[in-house]
């Protein structure tokens, strides 16, 4: 059965004028060390933690500024959330289609609230906490390229005629700023479409895109801006001592206008300086040491890297399920053609290997995990090809093969072909992470022994199950396995309510 929504009856949870307090039992294990005598080699312990969540519930008139605005995505995005704000729906040749958000795990899917005599019950994963409306953001944001959003959204060729028909006269005045461009980054290829850029030092260009977050703000009366890079894959930067490794080394090459600092890092140091939260949804290193200690010094959210949309979201869930069976994959090559955009920038060695990275490590705690599989240090074979292929355009293709040693020395081969536009994939991810960024800034928590309420650490691992390559806090692992991640997104919020973590027991009907 579905419900809309629901509420906490419990006495560790309090719903007030302004906030959901809820006191909560973290249940974990402590490994107490090793133990070398026995029969057992480690030891273990239960462990419970009290924590104190505060969720702010003074949901915010949101807008979101998109880097690479008038881009597939950016296009994408801002035209599906007109037409659902707008209740739009358009003939196609199988039916007549509206407006909706599926693909967004915030907006289009359920979380199990518990069973009501004998029927499991659902509700909207945004139910859980006071969210955002995705129908009441305002989009705004910079482009290199001048070209408005009706006819970027034409140059596109994502959506369907007669939908973009209707959707052209609200998105004619919409006009990207300029951006920030430097080509030394990006393929030699996207110079053709750069009419729209901010001139200046990178000192002064870091400067203007202060001013403009400042202005939209002004201009849209928004509570809370969020900025999120979907413009272009750049190379890698070098991460250099003495250039990028630290806040003060950062600062000091912005001062000396040092050509190695990133376009994408350039927003990012503008963002954390006015303390907007800044999501990285392209596989580039934005996120240089020297950013990272800024976002952590003055508390600033930051997220990414690299939308996890089709390809690589299959491969956490496939590969976490081989493992999980006790299968060794062995070899995974994934092969990708598209033809839009993103596919010719993609095109020069550079900014390929940039993706190439992002898409490479996304098996790795999955691998470790299983010792009985795996030697320590052994992999599979990962290979990751992509062609650029004009007359696909958006519609990307992707074809992985999956090799894997089964029960006494067999083999078992897994070939998955997938066709699907990439912007239609991109478009509910971006929505989720700028609305679970937003979400995020609202909570604090603390735990027993702390005296103060706190945020989730600036490097935001929460947002991880949106992302290819998630960027998290120094130190800690890495979680790509999709189950896990969107378990830990479901049962954090769940906790923010006072609700135990969805644990699928059930022992009420053993
Ligand atoms: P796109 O090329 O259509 O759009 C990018 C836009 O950014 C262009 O309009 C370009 O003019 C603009 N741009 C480039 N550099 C800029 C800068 N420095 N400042 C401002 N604007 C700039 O590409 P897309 O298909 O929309 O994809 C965007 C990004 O998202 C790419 O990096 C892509 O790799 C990444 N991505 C996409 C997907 C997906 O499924 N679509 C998945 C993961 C990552």
């Amino acid at each position: 059965m579905f419900i809309e929504n629901f509420k906490v009856d419990s006495p560790n949870v309090r719903y007030g004028e302004e906030a959901i307090e809820a006191v909560y039992h973290y249940e974990t294990t402590e490994l107490v060390h090793e133990n070398r005598e026995g029969d057992y080699q480690w030891v273990v312990k239960p462990k419970t933690v009290g924590y104190d969540f505060k969720t702010d519930t003074r949901v915010p008139k949101l807008g979101v500024m998109l880097v690479g605005w008038g881009g597939n995505n950016g296009s994408t995005l801002t035209a599906g959330v007109i037409a659902n704000k707008e209740g739009i729906s358009w003939a196609t040749k199988d039916k007549v289609q509206q407006a909706n958000y599926f693909g967004s795990l915030t907006q289009a899917s359920t979380i199990r609230v518990g069973s009501f005599n004998g029927e499991e019950i659902y509700a909207p994963f945004k139910s859980l906490l006071p969210m955002v409306d995705p129908n009441n953001i305002v989009f705004g944001g910079w482009d290199i390229s001048d070209m408005n959003l009706a006819d970027a959204m034409a140059r596109a060729k994502v959506l369907d005629l007669v939908l973009q028909k209707q959707l052209r006269p609200y998105m004619e005045s919409m006009v990207p700023l300029p951006g920030i461009f430097d080509p030394d980054f990006v393929a030699a290829n996207q110079g053709a479409r750069a009419n729209n850029v901010i001139k200046g030092t990178k000192k002064e260009q870091v400067q203007q895109i202060i001013k403009d977050i400042r202005e939209f703000k002004e201009k849209t009366k928004v509570d809370k801006v969020v900025v999120l890079w979907t413009a272009n894959t750049e190379r890698y930067s070098n991460v250099v001592v003495g250039l990028n490794d630290t806040v003060e080394n950062l600062m000091a090459s912005l001062e000396k206008n040092d050509a190695e600092i990133s376009p994408s890092t350039l927003y990012g140091i503008a963002c954390v300086l006015e303390n907007v939260p800044y999501i990285n949804g392209s596989p580039q290193n934005t996120f240089v040491p020297g950013l990272i200690d800024l976002a952590i010094q003055r508390n600033s959210l930051i997220g990414g890297d690299d939308f996890k949309s089709g390809q690589t979201k299959m491969k956490s869930v496939l590969v976490d399920f081989l493992v999980g069976a006790g299968i060794k994959p062995t070899s995974i090559v994934s092969y990708n053609h598209l033809g839009n955009n993103d596919g010719m920038n993609l095109s020069a060695p550079q900014t390929f290997r940039s993706k190439e990275i992002s898409k490479s490590n996304v098996v790795d705690d999955m691998v470790s995990s299983n010792g009985i599989l795996y030697e320590t240090g052994e992999h599979p074979d990962h290979v990751i090809v992509i062609k650029y292929v004009p007359y696909v355009g958006d519609s990307k293709r992707a074809m992985d093969e999956y090799t894997s040693e089964i029960f006494m020395g067999g083999r078992s081969t897994i070939v998955l072909h997938n066709t699907c536009e990439d912007s239609l994939l991109a478009a509910p991810i971006i929505l989720d992470l700028v609305l679970l960024a937003e979400l995020s800034t609202r909570i604090q928590l603390k735990a027993e022994g702390e005296d103060k309420f706190h945020s989730f650490h600036p490097v935001s691992a929460i947002l991880s199950y949106l992302t290819k390559a998630p960027l998290v806090p120094p130190g800690t692992p890495v979680v790509n396995a999709l189950s896990k991640q969107r378990a830990m997104l479901e049962n954090i919020l769940r906790a923010c309510v006072g609700l135990a973590p969805e644990n699928n027991m059930n022992l009420e009907n053993k």
